[in-house]
């Protein structure tokens, strides 16, 4: 039988299963136990900030991050469009709005020298995304951030261990945020994390997540707050994930390499671009096809699938979609609309052998000769 390779799959390949059998034994199952505490310090650690607060996923994450920061009904905040939904849903969730910005060609991260004309009145802040593991420009963001009073929020729910020069993602903006889904390269099947180097916003977004109960006064809940809290089973598998990163990231670099080095001068498509400033972690490898083979992108996917390689499809550009495409109409976002219609991604677990690359290879490359004639 052919062997099937999916886009992505998780790696326990450490002590996940031993830490999560202590919780059974111990009974500690739900939201607090010790490897809540202990997920939340090494994690703060790994991304070199002061605080972290844990959360049962991603994009709670953010909508938690936003509240803290004050964000308010009527408020703006600029998001690229390239991006998964829940970057623009947390600025709803609070009735503010999201204002879309177009991608740049260099990174296929928002660009940043669209930012400052789309700044108003009402804008309070940026959301920048690492997409797909690349981090964004950072200098110029902080700039005009500074600049223009708005924070800075990271959602590097995709980039966990990146790095903008010297910096890991998620110590820059005034509060970053992060997913575990299982896709993701450290996954605690669903979890999210707040991080942050200010005590104050740390404390705000732990109130909030906790049903903004009084941290001095129990069932005394003077702000209105969400049960959003991660439990101690996830926080066991995360910390299990996070004692052996450095394997999980070396693994992500030794299969893009070799898709670089396979694909990288293949005629027909192009790799995700790198700067020379960046680190990138490789959450997804994808490629772009070139514009006389657009046409063929979806009988190019299904002659992959026919061949049992699975392959996954860039996100919709978010002014594109029903709840924010009214908003959007007549505005033109052509960089990211151009590298979604001709982008997909491909395997890129850290599970994949240099075989299961090697074969990957094989078979984009059979699937271009035959359309790319
Ligand atoms: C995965 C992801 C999220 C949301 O994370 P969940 O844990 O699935 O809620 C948010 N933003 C980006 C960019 C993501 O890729």
């Amino acid at each position: 039988m052919k062997k099937f390779i999916p886009v992505a799959e998780p790696a326990l390949v450490g002590n996940e299963k031993e830490y999560v059998m202590e919780c059974m034994d111990s009974t500690w199952i739900s939201s607090s136990g010790k490897y809540v505490d202990r997920f939340e310090k090494e994690f703060a650690s790994f991304c070199d900030v002061g605080h972290a607060v844990s959360c049962c996923n991603g994009t709670v994450a953010i909508h938690i991050a936003l509240m803290a920061l004050g964000l308010e009904p009527g408020d703006e905040v600029i998001v690229p469009t390239l991006t998964f939904t829940s970057t623009a849903n947390a600025v709803a969730y609070c009735g503010a709005k999201p204002v879309f910005v177009d991608s740049e060609d260099k990174t296929w991260n928002m660009d940043p020298g669209l930012i400052e004309p789309l700044v108003t009145d009402k804008t309070k802040g940026i959301i920048v995304v690492h997409l797909y593991g690349h981090p964004v420009n950072m200098d110029p963001v902080m700039e005009i951030a500074k600049k223009r009073g708005l924070f800075v929020i990271e959602d590097a729910a995709e980039a966990h261990g990146a790095r903008y020069k010297d910096k890991v993602v998620g110590s820059m903006g005034e509060m970053s945020t992060f997913s575990f889904y299982g896709n993701k390269i450290l996954t605690t099947g669903e979890g999210g994390m707040v991080v942050t180097n200010d005590e104050a916003l740390a404390s705000k977004a732990r109130q909030l997540k906790g049903q903004g109960m009084d941290p001095k006064r129990r069932y005394w809940f003077p702000v209105l707050g969400y049960n959003y809290r991660m439990t101690n089973v996830a926080a066991a598998i995360g910390v299990a994930q996070l004692e052996k990163v450095d394997w999980h990231l070396e693994r992500r670099r030794e299969v893009a390499d070799q898709y670089a080095k396979r694909l990288g001068d293949l005629s027909g498509l192009t790799l995700q671009p790198q700067m020379s400033w960046a680190t990138n972690v490789y959450w997804m490898n994808s490629v772009l096809l070139d514009e006389r083979l657009v046409e063929h992108k979806d009988a190019i996917r299904k002659k992959l699938a026919d061949d049992g390689i699975e392959t996954r499809p860039f996100f919709h550009p978010l002014h594109t979609l029903p709840m924010y495409s009214e908003a959007n109409r007549g505005l033109e976002f052509p960089v990211a609309e151009k590298i979604a219609t001709a982008g997909f991604s491909i395997p890129s677990s850290a599970t994949l052998s240099a075989e299961d690359v090697s074969s990957v290879c094989d078979k984009v490359e059979e699937a271009i000769g035959v359309f790319g004639k």
